[in-house]
């Protein structure tokens, strides 16, 4: 801790660093964050940092609205578009806890540290490589967003089709500068759509570099005069942005998913977690896909799944397992797309591998027809069930399942189910365009 302080320190004074920004994240994983001179580095590492946390999305009544920002000293970052006129500005990520110092619990990341925890006790450490994928999109003379794709590209083209190359390339710097190993950059199957892997780390880190990469993608695109989006389908009729979630547990530094004996050479850990996402899958899909667009994008022939089956290579199906194995062996669910809260999202995929897992499950047979294509009659045959058709189906679900309870604890569930509800309230009163065109002249 000192260590990790005092080389923090030492940057700052390096870089001469002039603010820092204590930043956090709401229920809905938005990011937060309030701004501090340097002067306060003590008071901030002491946690002494107070907010408002009525005004915060999903925190606390007006009566207990009081709260503390922790930094976490692991995610100390200079902001690479800071540098200017030989000052700049640096980052914490923060944990948010009571005026008597313990952990918020209406913090989503304090939810992921607890299921990090009940993993521990089970002896297992989470790894998370999640891959958001988003849209840029140009803008107006006021520069708001429009709904014109900055470029005709496709999957994997180069420029200078791919105009969007550019920004990508300082995106890149930019989480490199931050810190983060990319793997891959690269244009995405739609147009005006792009991928930039990370590498995969701990659950938290992975839930923060999520965090900090929605933040990074947005902040350079606007520099380019572009809007970045994150919402799962903001384009109808071509693939919509998804955050496939890759993970597996590790054991006495040993992959717990990989046993060269195993069938396909996953041991029956793996196959407990894959039963465990089957089978809560409905009970958590609210989470990993919250919005009422998410819905629109789980639906056949985009490449995102819609029907509840895994597989060992079929990217129709909800779970794939991809075909690295060793230390790389995982499980990749491709449902969740990059609008979910990435702590909700993770901790919520981590606590039904574990809970199938703690049940000794065992998944059904793995699908490897392709099931955009299938019949109705032979899904049923397989027995071969879908995902929520929409927000309000999966919100529902989300409620009756104590498991969800479990996972989030009573704070973050009841929020997160009023907040949700609400917004499909909203959604039904609205009259839609699709209901003009449809229906006002010929009717
Ligand atoms: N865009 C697709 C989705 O919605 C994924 C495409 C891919 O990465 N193969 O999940
Ligand atoms: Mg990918
Ligand atoms: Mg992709
Ligand atoms: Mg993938």
């Amino acid at each position: 801790q000192t260590d990790v302080l005092s080389q923090i320190k030492d940057i700052i004074s390096q870089k001469n660093v002039e603010l820092l920004h204590l930043q956090f994240i709401d229920l809905e994983g938005t990011l937060k964050h309030v701004t501090v001179p340097v002067e306060k580095l003590d008071d901030v590492v002491e946690g002494k940092s107070m907010f408002d946390g009525s005004s915060v999305v999903g925190f606390s009544p007006i009566n207990k609205s009081d709260l503390y920002l922790q930094p976490d000293l692991q995610t100390f970052a200079v902001l690479p578009w800071s540098v200017e006129e030989g000052y700049s500005e640096a980052r914490f990520l923060c944990s948010v806890t009571n005026p008597d110092g313990t952990l918020f619990e209406g913090d989503t990341r304090n939810v992921l540290k607890n299921t990090i925890e009940k993993a521990a006790d089970h002896g297992y450490t989470i790894s998370v490589g999640p891959e958001l994928e988003f849209f840029l999109f140009k803008t107006d003379e006021e520069g708001n967003p429009t709904v014109q794709v900055h470029d005709n590209g496709g999957y994997f083209e180069p420029s200078p089709k791919d105009i969007g190359e550019r920004v990508r390339l300082e995106i890149y710097r930019a989480l490199k500068a931050m810190g983060f190993t990319i793997e891959a950059s690269h244009h995405e199957v739609a147009e005006g759509q792009h991928e930039i892997n990370f590498k995969y780390a701990d659950a938290l880190t992975a839930a923060d570099r999520s965090t900090t990469y929605k933040w990074v993608v947005k902040t350079v695109a606007a520099k380019f005069g572009l809007h970045a989006t994150f919402m799962p389908k903001p384009v109808a009729g071509i693939n919509g942005s998804g955050m496939h979630v890759n993970m597996s547990f590790f054991k006495d530094g040993e992959n717990a998913f990989f046993d060269p004996q195993g069938e396909d050479a996953l041991s029956e850990t793996a196959y407990s977690f894959i039963g465990g996402l089957m089978d809560n899958i409905k009970n958590f899909v609210a989470l990993t896909n919250p919005l009422v667009n998410s819905y629109k994008r789980l639906v056949p022939g985009y490449e995102a799944p819609c029907y509840i089956a895994w597989s060992a290579s079929n990217r129709s199906a909800l779970v794939r397992i991809p075909s690295t194995r060793g230390m790389g062996t995982r499980v990749e669910l491709r449902c969740p797309d990059p609008s979910a809260n990435p702590y909700l999202a993770f901790a919520a995929v981590a606590a039904a591998g574990l809970d199938g897992i703690e049940r000794s499950l065992k998944p059904v047979d793995s699908v490897n027809e392709d099931i955009f294509h299938m019949t109705e009659e032979r899904r049923a045959e397989l027995g071969i069930d879908s995902l929520p058709g929409d927000l309000k189906e999966a919100v529902e679900a989300l409620q009756n399942s104590d498991f969800a309870k479990r996972t989030l604890g009573s704070h973050v569930y009841e929020e997160y189910i009023a907040l949700k509800k609400g917004e499909w309230d909203s959604y039904r009163l609205a009259v839609h365009g699709w209901e003009l065109e449809n229906y006002q002249a010929k009717f």
